[in-house]
């Protein structure tokens, strides 16, 4: 026990669960408790709560029980986080009042909240997403994933420009996790066959209002130490060690369901990391005595599967052998169907048939569904040879297009001008269209003041950095400038965050540098750009692009209008889609599956100015944003210059024309009907509550059939 839990008043004794369950961060009320506690303390831990519980003084913990204000913030936020877990009014229950369940959902990465770095991107942020809005919901869903204790790595960026990966231990005292634990009330640790050996496998908790996460680690004493390493890093290691996490979150993760007593009624696979699920599955239901068709049968009907890139490299595929080596522990009565198993991954992509994860989920789920709607038909022309003879329109892929949950995404500032002039239930109703049209009724000037507010919000965010890295870091002049210090607060601001990697092309704007220089530095109407991003550790393209991105922020010919701010993540994310002007994407089509970004941009009103790719493809209205159409050409490789040169003549002739048109009190009449639009068209369509709605319907409810009540 550590001191601090001795020193807890009794009145504030459900303060730490109130920090250990993450509903809080994207839920004002829960929030206010830990401002008000201690708001020094609060900036200082980067909104950690279970951290600022650690050292917050008993001088403090002692005033705050005898204050009528702080106990009143306390008791609404528990009353709150109450009602999250159980209520009974729920939109789930509604339509499922048996309450069948639970749904299992399985992931590599989940993005909840800095504080639990188990996550890399899009694919993490869409799942933490879908968690948060299923405990809105009501859904009974569990999460399954990895407690990676030394995450994804930070992002320090050399002299050079040269993307350096420093992987931090996390504390687990710091995180908002508590060990799972079995109906018997022992600690859940199961074991999982790796080759002829046997792994431990721990289980954490992870609580969000309704919804629990599972996450698995394998750090264990009694495992070996290369085993103890095998969860350490999210998507760190080699082939070998891919596999074996693969058959860790696959496998282990059913085992782990099973002892806690967890009987899924619906199997979710985010992405095909955890398809060997199917593989313990069918093993379960041959020992419980059914033939393997009929458990194959039965796995297919309960399981749903997204797949979430066309890049060819973003599905794992194994030689044969790899799998042969390090399933050989699993199988069991399985055994006996071992080629049959083995075969519903084969796959050839053109380099001979290999062990095909999406393949594997693709033939043993009856659901299946891509990212967007564009991305459907991509992936069935992708994916064609699944299903021979089939034509293309009777190969079963549905698009669900992404959506983002908008409590976690609003900024306050919009949330607060909503409050006053959309209907007051305008938070339960958010994904119906026609509530949005009240934006209309904002008056101009206080849009325009919630949206410069933002803007200076996210500049000191990036001075504040610069200052930091000055002070402890000694950096030079040139990085000072580079991490934004001579940015304009009141310029109009491009953002672009993302992953650096070949299609999403992030040096695009860079083509024609005079071009570009001559739109940053025009007299009166400067324009700059903020960039933010990773690139994958094992990506050395990826790595030469930010290189040649930083190169641009530290070259005086573009007059501090560039910038390039570090180790992009939650915390960054939040700061530059709600302060930036305009939000930047320009991927070569048809590579960008969905992107979120932009939607987090959009109901901010950050107006996006994108190729017409992903979820921008549907998005997209004509009054909402831009669209970058290069004009046609003969050659793939001049694709860029149309590209670019598009992008320059909507930078030069419309974005830049309606940010600068101001009326004499200086508000930018014709911007702010792109920022209405951007925020009436965006948040209902690619809100995280139309996707999971979509996924209960479409997807879930093939398994829950005869539930369901028609309303
Ligand atoms: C939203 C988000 C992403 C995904 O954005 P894309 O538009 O898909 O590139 C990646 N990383 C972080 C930190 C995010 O918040």
């Amino acid at each position: 026990m550590n001191p601090q839990s001795l020193s807890m008043p009794p009145r504030l004794n459900r303060l730490s669960e109130l920090a250990k369950d993450l509903w809080w961060t994207w839920n004002p009320p829960a929030r206010e408790v830990f401002r008000r506690l201690d708001y020094t303390l609060w900036r200082q831990t980067a909104h950690n709560p279970v951290l600022m519980l650690r050292n917050v003084s008993s001088d403090l913990l002692a005033l705050a029980a005898n204050d009528p204000d702080f106990l009143r913030a306390y008791d609404a936020a528990l009353d709150a986080l109450d009602r999250a877990r159980t209520a009974r009014d729920t939109w789930w229950l509604r339509h499922f009042p048996g309450n069948p369940g639970p749904i299992a959902y399985f992931s590599a990465e989940f993005a909840l909240h800095q504080s639990l770095p188990i996550y890399a991107g899009g694919l993490g942020v869409l799942a933490g997403d879908h968690c948060k809005e299923a405990s809105d919901l009501g859904l009974p869903l569990v999460g399954v994933g990895f407690m990676y204790p030394q995450g994804y790595f930070h992002q320090n960026v050399s002299p050079e420009g040269w993307q350096q990966e420093v992987y931090e231990h996390l504390n687990w005292a710091d995180a908002p996790i508590e060990p799972a634990v079995t109906p018997d009330g022992s600690n859940c640790i199961v074991a999982v066959p790796l080759g002829h050996r046997s792994v431990l496998v721990s289980v954490w908790r992870v609580r969000l209002g309704r919804v629990k996460l599972y996450l698995l680690d394998t750090d264990l004493e009694e495992n070996a130490p290369w085993d103890r390493e095998l969860t350490a890093r999210l998507y760190g290691g080699d082939r070998e060690t891919r596999i074996q996490q693969e058959i860790v979150l696959g496998i282990g993760g059913v085992r782990a369901l099973k002892a806690m007593g967890s009987t899924p009624v619906v199997w979710h696979l985010n992405e095909g990391h955890a398809a060997f699920v199917v593989l313990q599955r069918i093993r379960d239901l041959i020992e419980s005595g059914q033939t393997f068709e009929s458990a194959l049968e039965e796995v297919r009907r309960t399981t749903v599967f997204t797949t979430h890139t066309p890049v060819p490299a973003g599905h794992d595929a194994f030689p044969f052998n790899l799998v042969e080596t390090h399933l050989a522990g699993c199988w069991g009565t399985l055994g006996d169907y071992r080629d049959q198993f083995m075969a519903l991954g084969s796959y050839d992509n053109g380099s001979g048939p290999q062990f095909n994860m999406t393949a594997l989920a693709l033939r043993t789920a009856n659901g299946v569904n891509a990212v967007s709607q564009l991305h459907g038909v991509v992936t069935r022309e992708m994916w064609a040879p699944i299903w021979p003879g089939l034509p293309d329109d009777q190969r079963p892929v549905r698009g669900v297009t992404n959506g983002i949950h908008v409590p976690t995404w609003l900024s306050t500032e919009l949330m607060n001008l909503f409050d006053t002039y959309l209907s007051p239930d305008w938070r339960e109703r958010h994904d119906d269209p026609d509530l949005w049209q009240r934006v209309n009724d904002i008056p101009d000037e206080e849009l325009w003041h919630a949206r410069q507010a933002l803007r200076q919000y996210l500049f000191a965010f990036i001075r504040e950095r610069a200052r930091q890295r000055w002070r402890d870091e000694r950096v030079s002049v040139a990085r000072v400038v580079a991490a934004g210090t001579l940015l304009d607060p009141n310029a109009l601001t491009l953002g672009f965050a993302r992953r650096f990697t070949g299609y999403k092309r992030p040096e695009l704007i860079f083509h024609n540098p005079d071009r570009l220089n001559a739109i940053l530095n025009a007299p009166r109407r400067p324009v700059q750009v903020v960039f933010a991003g990773k690139a994958h550790p094992a990506d050395e393209t990826g790595k030469h692009h930010l290189q040649q991105v930083y190169r641009r922020a530290i070259d005086p010919a573009f007059g501090g209008r560039v910038a390039f701010v570090d180790d992009y993540d939650l915390h960054v994310a939040h700061f530059l889609v709600q302060g930036c002007d305009v939000w930047l994407n320009n991927p070569r089509k048809p590579l960008e599956a969905s992107g979120t970004s932009g939607m987090k941009a959009s109901i901010n009103g950050v107006p996006h100015l994108s190729i017409g790719d992903g979820w921008w493809a549907e998005g997209y209205t004509g009054k909402n944003g831009w669209l970058i159409e290069g004009q046609p050409v003969k050659d793939a490789t001049d694709i860029d210059a149309a590209d670019a040169s598009s992008l320059y003549d909507l930078l030069e002739h419309e974005v830049v024309p309606a940010f600068y048109d101001r009326d004499g009190g200086g508000v930018p009449r014709r911007w702010l009907q792109l920022v209405r639009q951007a925020i009436i068209t965006v948040t209902p369509r690619f809100s995280a509550r139309r996707m999971v709605k979509q996924y209960v319907d479409q997807m879930y409810a093939p398994a829950l059939e005869g539930q369901k009540v028609e309303k």
